[in-house]
């Protein structure tokens, strides 16, 4: 699929600010996977996508969750958490996306999982340090991912998880998983 017509399909699904943000996340996710030998066009088409669902209607994507018997469990959240993996069932149903590594990437950009792939964590890292985000510790995170994926993803996740923490919101399983599988591999 040419570029144009992908951005042309999320665009309109979105407000300008997503967009905006969207093709941050492109533009880094396609830089990480030169760095890091991974397929820079799969990471083009995964950041492209990776928020098509942040604005569909709630009732809606737990309608899908239901239907397609994704996890049960996202029931209980909100289109924080319903955006992945709804997203990867749209960009697989209505754009015959059928590469496993692209939508993997998509459905886990928010929460990560254990044990993920390099790809994966490209755009996990792509959505976080896109030159847009501004939250305080995002240029630290941005220097550390010239030098390591590894370091910067397991940063960014450490981030993710302590905002939360001290933010006093609930925290996915899956979010969890992630965490331990890093403190764990080492
Ligand atoms: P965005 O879609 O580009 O804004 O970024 P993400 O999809 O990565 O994250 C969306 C939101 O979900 C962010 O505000 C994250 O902090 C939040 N988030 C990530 N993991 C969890 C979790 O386990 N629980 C909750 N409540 N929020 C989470
Ligand atoms: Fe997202
Ligand atoms: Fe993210
Ligand atoms: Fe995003």
């Amino acid at each position: 699929m040419e570029r144009q017509t992908m951005l042309a399909a999320i665009k309109e699904r979105m407000p300008e600010k997503r967009y905006i943000h969207t093709i941050g996340v492109m533009e880094t996710a396609i830089r990480l996977a030169q760095q890091y030998d991974e397929n820079p066009k799969k990471a083009e088409i995964a950041a492209i996508f990776h928020d098509i669902a942040k604005y569909a209607d709630v009732t809606w994507m737990k309608q899908v969750v239901t239907e397609q018997q994704l996890d049960a469990r996202l029931l209980d959240w909100d289109a924080e958490i319903l955006h992945g993996p709804v997203g990867a069932w749209i960009v697989e149903t209505e754009f015959q996306i059928n590469d496993e590594a692209i939508l993997n990437a998509i459905r886990y950009h928010t929460t990560g999982r254990a044990n993920m792939t390099t790809f994966e964590k490209i755009i996990y890292v792509a959505d976080m340090i896109e030159p847009n985000r501004k939250f305080l510790g995002v240029e630290e995170l941005r220097t550390l991912a010239d030098i390591s994926l590894e370091d910067a993803f397991r940063a960014c996740v450490t981030h993710t998880l302590s905002f939360l923490v001290s933010s006093q919101q609930a925290i996915y399983p899956v979010s969890i998983e992630c965490y331990n599988s890093l403190i764990r591999e080492e």
